[in-house]
Protein backbone atom coordinates (compact mmCIF):
# COMPACT_ATOMS: atom_id res chain seq x y z
CA UNK A 1 0.00 0.00 0.00
CA UNK A 2 1.24 3.50 -1.24
CA UNK A 3 1.41 5.96 1.23
CA UNK A 4 1.18 8.46 -1.21
CA UNK A 5 -1.94 11.28 -0.28
CA UNK A 6 -2.88 14.20 -2.65
CA UNK A 7 -5.47 16.61 -2.83
CA UNK A 8 -7.41 18.82 -4.92
CA UNK A 9 -8.82 21.51 -2.94
CA UNK A 10 -10.92 23.71 -5.65
CA UNK A 11 -12.46 26.96 -3.45
CA UNK A 12 -15.88 26.52 -5.37
CA UNK A 13 -15.92 30.38 -6.23
CA UNK A 14 -16.58 29.84 -9.75
CA UNK A 15 -16.77 27.67 -12.59
CA UNK A 16 -13.82 24.92 -12.68
CA UNK A 17 -11.29 26.32 -15.23
CA UNK A 18 -8.65 24.71 -17.40
CA UNK A 19 -5.67 25.93 -15.34
CA UNK A 20 -7.45 23.99 -11.93
CA UNK A 21 -8.58 21.04 -14.13
CA UNK A 22 -5.07 20.90 -14.68
CA UNK A 23 -4.36 21.09 -11.24
CA UNK A 24 -6.21 18.34 -10.18
CA UNK A 25 -4.92 16.11 -13.42
CA UNK A 26 -1.30 16.24 -12.49
CA UNK A 27 -2.45 15.07 -8.88
CA UNK A 28 -4.95 12.67 -10.17
CA UNK A 29 -2.17 11.16 -12.55
CA UNK A 30 0.37 11.09 -9.71
CA UNK A 31 -2.00 9.01 -7.73
CA UNK A 32 -2.54 6.56 -10.52
CA UNK A 33 1.38 6.48 -11.20
CA UNK A 34 1.87 5.65 -7.70
CA UNK A 35 -0.95 3.54 -6.12
CA UNK A 36 -1.52 6.62 -4.18
CA UNK A 37 -5.17 7.91 -2.90
CA UNK A 38 -6.17 11.47 -3.92
CA UNK A 39 -8.80 13.46 -1.85
CA UNK A 40 -10.89 16.18 -2.96
CA UNK A 41 -11.72 19.08 -0.44
CA UNK A 42 -14.09 21.69 -1.08
CA UNK A 43 -12.35 24.75 0.90
CA UNK A 44 -15.38 26.89 1.46
CA UNK A 45 -14.52 28.83 4.02
CA UNK A 46 -15.23 31.79 2.04
CA UNK A 47 -18.53 31.64 2.73
CA UNK A 48 -19.73 35.28 0.64
CA UNK A 49 -17.87 33.73 -2.33
CA UNK A 50 -18.32 30.43 -1.85
CA UNK A 51 -21.56 28.42 -3.83
CA UNK A 52 -23.99 25.50 -4.40
CA UNK A 53 -23.70 26.19 -7.97
CA UNK A 54 -20.13 26.43 -7.92
CA UNK A 55 -19.87 22.97 -5.96
CA UNK A 56 -21.66 21.29 -8.45
CA UNK A 57 -20.22 22.64 -11.41
CA UNK A 58 -16.54 21.56 -9.87
CA UNK A 59 -17.84 18.35 -9.33
CA UNK A 60 -19.85 17.68 -12.48
CA UNK A 61 -16.89 18.95 -14.39
CA UNK A 62 -13.98 16.21 -12.67
CA UNK A 63 -16.82 13.62 -13.50
CA UNK A 64 -17.21 14.42 -16.69
CA UNK A 65 -13.39 14.65 -17.41
CA UNK A 66 -12.57 11.45 -15.06
CA UNK A 67 -10.89 12.49 -12.68
CA UNK A 68 -12.24 10.41 -9.91
CA UNK A 69 -10.65 10.55 -6.15
CA UNK A 70 -10.67 8.26 -3.52
CA UNK A 71 -12.22 10.73 -0.28
CA UNK A 72 -14.14 12.88 -0.51
CA UNK A 73 -15.22 15.52 -1.01
CA UNK A 74 -14.69 16.64 2.59
CA UNK A 75 -15.93 20.41 2.97
CA UNK A 76 -13.04 23.06 4.89
CA UNK A 77 -16.34 24.66 6.56
CA UNK A 78 -16.71 21.32 8.64
CA UNK A 79 -13.56 21.31 10.18
CA UNK A 80 -13.48 24.94 11.92
CA UNK A 81 -13.02 23.44 15.32
CA UNK A 82 -10.09 21.86 14.48
CA UNK A 83 -8.83 24.78 12.79
CA UNK A 84 -9.67 26.64 16.44
CA UNK A 85 -7.91 24.11 17.66
CA UNK A 86 -5.13 24.02 15.75
CA UNK A 87 -4.88 28.13 16.37
CA UNK A 88 -5.12 27.66 20.02
CA UNK A 89 -2.28 24.88 20.54
CA UNK A 90 0.12 27.11 18.93
CA UNK A 91 -1.04 29.97 21.60
CA UNK A 92 -0.66 27.57 24.31
CA UNK A 93 2.82 26.26 23.21
CA UNK A 94 3.83 29.52 22.79
CA UNK A 95 4.15 29.26 19.24
CA UNK A 96 1.65 32.49 18.37
CA UNK A 97 1.00 35.24 20.35
CA UNK A 98 -1.94 37.60 20.75
CA UNK A 99 -1.62 40.59 19.06
CA UNK A 100 -3.64 44.25 19.81
CA UNK A 101 -1.79 46.36 17.50
CA UNK A 102 -5.58 48.72 16.10
CA UNK A 103 -4.98 49.03 12.20
CA UNK A 104 -4.30 52.64 12.98
CA UNK A 105 -1.55 51.85 15.18
CA UNK A 106 -0.02 49.40 11.83
CA UNK A 107 -1.05 51.89 9.51
CA UNK A 108 0.89 54.84 11.16
CA UNK A 109 4.22 52.52 11.83
CA UNK A 110 3.67 51.67 8.07
CA UNK A 111 3.87 55.11 6.89
CA UNK A 112 6.86 55.80 9.34
CA UNK A 113 8.80 52.94 8.15
CA UNK A 114 7.39 53.74 4.52
CA UNK A 115 9.10 57.60 4.67
CA UNK A 116 12.50 56.13 6.36
CA UNK A 117 12.57 53.35 4.11
CA UNK A 118 12.36 50.88 6.77
CA UNK A 119 11.31 47.03 6.66
CA UNK A 120 7.73 47.14 6.42
CA UNK A 121 6.82 43.88 8.34
CA UNK A 122 5.29 43.80 11.73
CA UNK A 123 7.61 45.55 14.00
CA UNK A 124 6.72 42.81 16.69
CA UNK A 125 5.11 45.27 19.59
CA UNK A 126 2.88 42.62 20.94
CA UNK A 127 5.28 39.60 20.66
CA UNK A 128 6.30 39.77 23.85
CA UNK A 129 3.83 41.31 25.95
CA UNK A 130 3.41 39.26 29.67
CA UNK A 131 1.00 37.75 31.06
CA UNK A 132 -0.57 40.34 32.83
CA UNK A 133 -0.28 42.99 30.30
CA UNK A 134 -2.23 40.15 27.46
CA UNK A 135 -5.00 39.78 30.45
CA UNK A 136 -5.45 43.35 30.93
CA UNK A 137 -6.12 44.23 27.72
CA UNK A 138 -8.78 41.34 27.34
CA UNK A 139 -10.58 42.15 30.50
CA UNK A 140 -10.93 45.52 28.90
CA UNK A 141 -12.02 43.37 25.83
CA UNK A 142 -9.80 45.19 23.09
CA UNK A 143 -9.45 43.10 20.00
CA UNK A 144 -6.96 40.87 18.76
CA UNK A 145 -5.56 38.91 15.83
CA UNK A 146 -3.70 35.94 16.86
CA UNK A 147 0.28 36.11 15.05
CA UNK A 148 2.75 32.89 14.07
CA UNK A 149 5.93 33.55 15.74
CA UNK A 150 8.51 32.99 13.46
CA UNK A 151 11.13 31.94 14.96
CA UNK A 152 13.73 34.37 15.67
CA UNK A 153 17.00 32.42 14.02
CA UNK A 154 19.92 33.21 11.69
CA UNK A 155 19.87 32.06 8.20
CA UNK A 156 18.01 30.92 5.94
CA UNK A 157 14.59 29.17 5.90
CA UNK A 158 14.28 26.38 2.49
CA UNK A 159 12.54 23.92 1.02
CA UNK A 160 13.15 21.90 -1.75
CA UNK A 161 10.43 22.14 -4.63
CA UNK A 162 10.41 19.31 -7.10
CA UNK A 163 9.27 21.34 -9.85
CA UNK A 164 11.54 24.35 -9.22
CA UNK A 165 14.60 23.17 -6.95
CA UNK A 166 15.21 25.28 -3.53
CA UNK A 167 12.93 27.76 -2.43
CA UNK A 168 14.37 29.93 0.18
CA UNK A 169 14.76 32.99 2.10
CA UNK A 170 16.01 34.94 5.38
CA UNK A 171 14.27 34.19 8.03
CA UNK A 172 14.21 37.46 8.88
CA UNK A 173 12.43 38.54 5.62
CA UNK A 174 9.01 36.47 7.34
CA UNK A 175 6.84 38.98 8.91
CA UNK A 176 4.79 37.47 12.25
CA UNK A 177 2.25 36.77 9.94
CA UNK A 178 -1.96 36.63 11.13
CA UNK A 179 -3.28 33.36 11.78
CA UNK A 180 -6.34 34.32 13.14
CA UNK A 181 -8.31 37.29 12.65
CA UNK A 182 -10.19 39.63 15.03
CA UNK A 183 -13.53 38.35 14.59
CA UNK A 184 -11.90 34.48 15.64
CA UNK A 185 -11.60 33.37 12.39
CA UNK A 186 -8.40 31.42 11.26
CA UNK A 187 -7.02 32.43 8.27
CA UNK A 188 -6.82 30.32 5.02
CA UNK A 189 -3.27 29.75 5.30
CA UNK A 190 -3.95 28.30 8.51
CA UNK A 191 -6.61 26.01 7.73
CA UNK A 192 -5.01 24.69 4.59
CA UNK A 193 -2.54 23.00 6.67
CA UNK A 194 -4.31 21.83 9.42
CA UNK A 195 -6.03 20.40 6.89
CA UNK A 196 -3.54 18.83 5.13
CA UNK A 197 -2.23 17.62 8.22
CA UNK A 198 -5.47 16.01 9.15
CA UNK A 199 -5.77 14.33 6.08
CA UNK A 200 -1.90 13.20 5.99
CA UNK A 201 -1.30 14.98 2.60
CA UNK A 202 2.56 13.90 1.50
CA UNK A 203 2.41 15.81 -1.87
CA UNK A 204 1.42 18.92 -2.70
CA UNK A 205 0.80 19.74 -6.59
CA UNK A 206 -0.62 23.27 -6.81
CA UNK A 207 -0.12 26.66 -9.09
CA UNK A 208 2.56 29.05 -8.49
CA UNK A 209 -0.06 31.27 -7.32
CA UNK A 210 -0.03 29.88 -3.82
CA UNK A 211 3.94 29.83 -3.24
CA UNK A 212 3.46 33.07 -1.64
CA UNK A 213 2.08 31.24 1.69
CA UNK A 214 4.51 28.04 1.24
CA UNK A 215 7.83 28.96 3.44
CA UNK A 216 5.37 30.52 5.74
CA UNK A 217 3.08 27.23 5.60
CA UNK A 218 6.80 25.54 6.09
CA UNK A 219 6.92 26.83 9.31
CA UNK A 220 3.71 26.20 10.35
CA UNK A 221 4.38 22.27 9.58
CA UNK A 222 7.43 22.37 11.97
CA UNK A 223 6.00 24.70 14.48
CA UNK A 224 3.14 21.63 14.95
CA UNK A 225 5.66 18.93 14.74
CA UNK A 226 4.20 17.34 11.32
CA UNK A 227 5.90 16.10 8.31
CA UNK A 228 6.86 18.25 5.92
CA UNK A 229 4.75 17.14 2.25
CA UNK A 230 6.39 17.14 -0.80
CA UNK A 231 5.70 20.64 -2.38
CA UNK A 232 5.58 20.83 -6.28
CA UNK A 233 4.40 23.95 -7.77
CA UNK A 234 3.34 24.26 -11.05
CA UNK A 235 3.81 26.97 -13.63
CA UNK A 236 1.04 29.48 -14.57
CA UNK A 237 -1.51 29.49 -17.63
CA UNK A 238 -0.82 32.61 -19.39
CA UNK A 239 -2.41 33.99 -22.83
CA UNK A 240 -0.23 34.78 -25.63
CA UNK A 241 0.34 38.00 -24.43
CA UNK A 242 1.58 36.64 -21.33
CA UNK A 243 -1.77 37.44 -19.17
CA UNK A 244 -2.67 34.95 -16.58
CA UNK A 245 -5.64 33.44 -18.65
CA UNK A 246 -9.17 33.95 -16.54
CA UNK A 247 -12.65 34.56 -17.49
CA UNK A 248 -12.81 37.89 -17.34
CA UNK A 249 -10.47 38.47 -20.16
CA UNK A 250 -10.57 35.61 -22.17
CA UNK A 251 -14.83 34.50 -21.37
CA UNK A 252 -15.91 31.31 -21.27
CA UNK A 253 -13.17 29.69 -23.11
CA UNK A 254 -11.32 28.91 -19.95
CA UNK A 255 -14.10 26.92 -18.48
CA UNK A 256 -14.03 23.14 -18.64
CA UNK A 257 -17.36 23.29 -19.73
CA UNK A 258 -17.33 24.99 -22.68
CA UNK A 259 -15.08 22.07 -24.06
CA UNK A 260 -17.77 19.78 -23.30
CA UNK A 261 -20.28 21.79 -24.84
CA UNK A 262 -18.16 22.02 -27.80
CA UNK A 263 -17.96 18.28 -28.35
CA UNK A 264 -14.68 17.65 -26.51
CA UNK A 265 -13.73 14.09 -25.90
CA UNK A 266 -12.87 14.36 -22.32
CA UNK A 267 -9.63 12.38 -22.23
CA UNK A 268 -8.41 14.83 -25.24
CA UNK A 269 -9.21 17.98 -23.19
CA UNK A 270 -6.58 15.56 -20.55
CA UNK A 271 -4.28 15.18 -23.26
CA UNK A 272 -3.70 18.64 -24.12
CA UNK A 273 -3.68 20.08 -20.54
CA UNK A 274 -1.26 17.77 -19.75
CA UNK A 275 0.97 19.11 -21.95
CA UNK A 276 -0.09 22.59 -20.88
CA UNK A 277 2.92 22.22 -18.14
CA UNK A 278 4.31 18.84 -18.73
CA UNK A 279 6.48 17.12 -21.14
CA UNK A 280 7.60 13.91 -21.76
CA UNK A 281 10.71 14.63 -22.55
CA UNK A 282 10.35 14.11 -26.37
CA UNK A 283 7.65 14.90 -29.19
CA UNK A 284 4.96 12.66 -28.42
CA UNK A 285 1.68 14.47 -28.39
CA UNK A 286 -0.97 12.14 -28.10
CA UNK A 287 -1.15 10.11 -25.13
CA UNK A 288 -3.44 7.25 -24.17
CA UNK A 289 -4.49 7.39 -20.54
CA UNK A 290 -2.15 4.58 -19.63
CA UNK A 291 0.99 6.16 -21.17
CA UNK A 292 0.07 9.09 -19.72
CA UNK A 293 0.18 7.86 -16.49
CA UNK A 294 3.19 5.58 -17.06
CA UNK A 295 5.06 8.81 -18.51
CA UNK A 296 3.99 11.36 -15.75
CA UNK A 297 6.74 12.62 -13.53
CA UNK A 298 6.94 15.45 -11.17
CA UNK A 299 10.55 16.50 -12.28
CA UNK A 300 8.88 16.88 -15.60
CA UNK A 301 6.60 19.69 -14.75
CA UNK A 302 7.81 22.69 -16.86
CA UNK A 303 9.23 25.46 -14.48
CA UNK A 304 8.52 28.54 -16.65
CA UNK A 305 4.49 29.35 -17.55
CA UNK A 306 2.77 27.65 -20.44
CA UNK A 307 1.00 29.72 -23.11
CA UNK A 308 -2.65 28.73 -23.65
CA UNK A 309 -2.80 29.81 -27.60
CA UNK A 310 -5.96 31.58 -28.40
CA UNK A 311 -6.69 33.97 -30.73
CA UNK A 312 -10.08 34.32 -30.61
CA UNK A 313 -10.09 35.55 -34.20
CA UNK A 314 -10.31 32.60 -36.37
CA UNK A 315 -13.66 30.84 -35.95
CA UNK A 316 -12.29 27.96 -36.82
CA UNK A 317 -10.25 27.49 -33.86
CA UNK A 318 -12.81 28.28 -31.58
CA UNK A 319 -9.82 27.97 -28.60
CA UNK A 320 -6.28 26.63 -29.15
CA UNK A 321 -5.71 24.70 -32.05
CA UNK A 322 -3.42 22.35 -30.59
CA UNK A 323 -6.25 21.37 -28.11
CA UNK A 324 -8.33 21.16 -31.40
CA UNK A 325 -5.87 19.55 -33.42
CA UNK A 326 -5.19 16.51 -30.06
CA UNK A 327 -9.16 16.08 -29.73
CA UNK A 328 -9.40 15.69 -33.71
CA UNK A 329 -6.88 12.54 -33.27
CA UNK A 330 -8.53 10.84 -30.55
CA UNK A 331 -12.01 11.19 -32.41
CA UNK A 332 -10.23 9.64 -35.07
CA UNK A 333 -8.85 7.02 -33.82
CA UNK A 334 -11.53 6.22 -31.03
CA UNK A 335 -12.87 2.24 -30.79
CA UNK A 336 -15.38 2.62 -33.21
CA UNK A 337 -18.73 1.79 -30.54
CA UNK A 338 -16.96 4.11 -27.78
CA UNK A 339 -17.05 6.86 -30.71
CA UNK A 340 -20.88 5.71 -30.94
CA UNK A 341 -21.23 5.99 -27.23
CA UNK A 342 -20.50 9.86 -27.30
CA UNK A 343 -21.80 10.30 -30.93
CA UNK A 344 -25.34 8.96 -29.33
CA UNK A 345 -25.06 11.55 -26.61
CA UNK A 346 -24.72 14.34 -28.44
CA UNK A 347 -27.67 13.44 -30.72
CA UNK A 348 -29.85 12.71 -27.92
CA UNK A 349 -29.20 16.47 -26.89
CA UNK A 350 -29.99 17.62 -30.35
CA UNK A 351 -32.87 15.57 -31.24
CA UNK A 352 -31.25 13.09 -33.66
CA UNK A 353 -31.07 10.40 -32.04
CA UNK A 354 -33.42 7.08 -33.16
CA UNK A 355 -33.70 4.18 -31.57
CA UNK A 356 -32.81 1.85 -34.66
CA UNK A 357 -29.36 3.40 -34.06
CA UNK A 358 -28.45 0.73 -31.31
CA UNK A 359 -30.77 -1.45 -33.07
CA UNK A 360 -31.47 -3.11 -36.55
CA UNK A 361 -29.46 0.08 -38.20
CA UNK A 362 -26.27 -0.62 -35.79
CA UNK A 363 -24.00 -1.29 -38.51
CA UNK A 364 -25.37 1.15 -40.73
CA UNK A 365 -24.75 3.85 -38.02
CA UNK A 366 -21.23 2.12 -36.90
CA UNK A 367 -20.37 2.78 -40.26
CA UNK A 368 -21.52 5.60 -41.36
CA UNK A 369 -19.89 8.02 -38.46
CA UNK A 370 -16.80 6.02 -39.31
CA UNK A 371 -16.76 7.15 -42.78
CA UNK A 372 -17.47 10.16 -41.95
CA UNK A 373 -14.94 11.25 -38.93
CA UNK A 374 -11.87 11.86 -40.47
CA UNK A 375 -12.66 15.18 -41.53
CA UNK A 376 -14.54 15.85 -37.83
CA UNK A 377 -12.58 17.92 -35.31
CA UNK A 378 -15.69 17.55 -32.52
CA UNK A 379 -18.45 15.70 -31.75
CA UNK A 380 -20.68 18.54 -32.40
CA UNK A 381 -19.39 17.93 -35.72
CA UNK A 382 -21.57 14.93 -36.79
CA UNK A 383 -24.70 16.40 -36.24
CA UNK A 384 -23.52 19.88 -37.60
CA UNK A 385 -21.27 18.70 -41.00
CA UNK A 386 -22.56 15.38 -40.70
CA UNK A 387 -25.90 16.43 -40.59
CA UNK A 388 -27.63 15.04 -44.22
CA UNK A 389 -26.38 11.71 -42.97
CA UNK A 390 -28.52 11.43 -40.05
CA UNK A 391 -31.71 13.83 -40.99
CA UNK A 392 -33.28 15.74 -44.23
CA UNK A 393 -32.83 19.14 -42.81
CA UNK A 394 -29.00 19.73 -43.59
CA UNK A 395 -28.08 22.99 -44.90
CA UNK A 396 -25.96 23.75 -48.05
CA UNK A 397 -23.29 25.38 -46.81
CA UNK A 398 -22.56 28.69 -49.32
CA UNK A 399 -18.94 27.46 -50.12
CA UNK A 400 -20.47 25.09 -52.45
CA UNK A 401 -23.20 26.23 -53.36
CA UNK A 402 -21.67 28.90 -55.07
CA UNK A 403 -18.85 26.98 -56.59
CA UNK A 404 -19.93 23.88 -57.51
CA UNK A 405 -23.87 24.85 -58.10
CA UNK A 406 -24.57 28.14 -58.90
CA UNK A 407 -21.78 28.50 -61.35
CA UNK A 408 -23.35 25.51 -63.00
CA UNK A 409 -26.95 26.35 -64.03
CA UNK A 410 -26.96 23.18 -66.16
CA UNK A 411 -27.04 21.38 -62.86
CA UNK A 412 -30.48 21.55 -62.44
CA UNK A 413 -31.07 19.34 -65.08
CA UNK A 414 -28.24 17.13 -65.14
CA UNK A 415 -28.91 16.49 -61.39
CA UNK A 416 -32.22 15.17 -61.73
CA UNK A 417 -31.45 13.00 -65.04
CA UNK A 418 -28.70 11.50 -62.70
CA UNK A 419 -31.74 10.63 -60.23
CA UNK A 420 -33.55 9.03 -63.01
CA UNK A 421 -30.94 6.79 -64.01
CA UNK A 422 -30.23 6.16 -60.26
CA UNK A 423 -33.79 5.01 -59.58
CA UNK A 424 -33.48 2.92 -62.79
CA UNK A 425 -30.43 1.17 -61.32
CA UNK A 426 -30.54 -2.79 -60.97
CA UNK A 427 -28.67 -2.48 -57.93
CA UNK A 428 -27.24 0.37 -56.59
CA UNK A 429 -23.22 -0.04 -55.84
CA UNK A 430 -21.00 2.60 -55.31
CA UNK A 431 -18.80 0.89 -58.42
CA UNK A 432 -22.51 1.25 -60.64
CA UNK A 433 -23.19 4.94 -58.99
CA UNK A 434 -19.75 6.04 -60.43
CA UNK A 435 -19.94 4.42 -63.72
CA UNK A 436 -23.22 5.87 -64.14
CA UNK A 437 -22.42 9.38 -63.42
CA UNK A 438 -19.02 9.08 -65.36
CA UNK A 439 -21.41 7.90 -67.89
CA UNK A 440 -23.82 10.85 -67.99
CA UNK A 441 -20.83 13.53 -67.58
CA UNK A 442 -19.49 12.03 -71.15
CA UNK A 443 -22.94 12.33 -72.83
CA UNK A 444 -23.22 15.62 -71.60
CA UNK A 445 -19.76 16.49 -72.50
CA UNK A 446 -19.20 17.95 -68.92
CA UNK A 447 -16.21 17.16 -66.51
CA UNK A 448 -17.13 14.06 -64.37
CA UNK A 449 -16.15 16.54 -61.23
CA UNK A 450 -19.02 19.07 -62.39
CA UNK A 451 -21.49 16.75 -61.62
CA UNK A 452 -19.73 14.50 -59.02
CA UNK A 453 -19.25 18.20 -57.22
CA UNK A 454 -22.84 19.26 -58.03
CA UNK A 455 -24.25 15.70 -56.47
CA UNK A 456 -21.56 15.84 -53.03
CA UNK A 457 -23.30 19.56 -52.39
CA UNK A 458 -26.98 18.78 -52.85
CA UNK A 459 -26.83 15.23 -51.40
CA UNK A 460 -24.16 15.91 -48.36
CA UNK A 461 -24.30 19.95 -48.23
CA UNK A 462 -20.48 19.90 -47.83
CA UNK A 463 -17.60 21.28 -49.93
CA UNK A 464 -15.48 17.78 -49.16
CA UNK A 465 -15.86 14.77 -47.40
CA UNK A 466 -15.36 11.21 -47.87
CA UNK A 467 -15.75 9.03 -51.22
CA UNK A 468 -18.64 10.24 -53.08
CA UNK A 469 -20.00 7.26 -53.86
CA UNK A 470 -19.22 6.17 -50.50
CA UNK A 471 -21.72 8.68 -49.52
CA UNK A 472 -24.41 7.88 -51.53
CA UNK A 473 -24.30 4.17 -50.20
CA UNK A 474 -24.10 5.26 -46.46
CA UNK A 475 -27.10 8.10 -47.78
CA UNK A 476 -29.05 5.45 -49.61
CA UNK A 477 -30.80 5.15 -52.89
CA UNK A 478 -33.84 6.92 -51.69
CA UNK A 479 -32.73 9.90 -50.08
CA UNK A 480 -30.28 10.56 -53.18
CA UNK A 481 -32.50 10.24 -55.67
CA UNK A 482 -35.01 12.92 -53.78
CA UNK A 483 -31.68 15.40 -53.13
CA UNK A 484 -30.51 15.15 -56.52
CA UNK A 485 -34.23 16.29 -57.59
CA UNK A 486 -34.99 18.64 -55.79
CA UNK A 487 -31.69 20.70 -57.41
CA UNK A 488 -33.54 23.57 -59.17
CA UNK A 489 -34.84 25.32 -56.09
CA UNK A 490 -31.25 26.33 -55.11
CA UNK A 491 -31.30 28.58 -58.23
CA UNK A 492 -34.31 30.87 -56.94
N1 LIG B 1 -8.19 26.58 -2.57
C1 LIG B 1 -7.04 26.93 -3.31
C2 LIG B 1 -7.45 27.29 -4.73
O1 LIG B 1 -8.53 26.97 -5.16
C3 LIG B 1 -6.02 25.81 -3.37
C4 LIG B 1 -4.95 25.92 -2.36
C5 LIG B 1 -3.93 24.83 -2.35
O2 LIG B 1 -3.83 24.04 -3.30
O3 LIG B 1 -3.21 24.76 -1.34
O4 LIG B 1 -6.70 27.90 -5.44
Amino acid sequence: MSDIRLRFPPSPTGYLHIGGARTALYNWLYAKKTGGKLILRIEDTDTERSTEESIKGIVDGLTWLGIDWDEGPYFQSEFSDDHARVANRLLEEGKAYKCFCTKEDLDAKREKALAEKQSLGYDRTCRDLSKEQIDKNESAGLPFVIRFKVPQRQGILSYEDKVLGTIKSDYKEIDDFVIVRSNGKPLYLLCNVADDIRDRISHIIRGQDHMTNTLKQVLLYEALAAPLPIFAHIPLTMDTKRAKISKRSHGEVVAVQFYREHGFLAWALNNYLALLGWSPGNDQEIFSQEEMIEQFTLERINKSHSIFNYRNNDPKFFTDPKAIAINEHHLRSLPIDELANHVKVEFQKEGLWREEYDGEKRAWFLTTIDLIRPRFHTLKDFGDMGRAYFADDFTICEKPLKKNILKHPGLADWLPQLADRYEALAEFTAEKAEDTARQLAEELDVKPGVIINGMRTVVTGQLAGPSMFDILMAIGREKVVERLRTTDNLYK
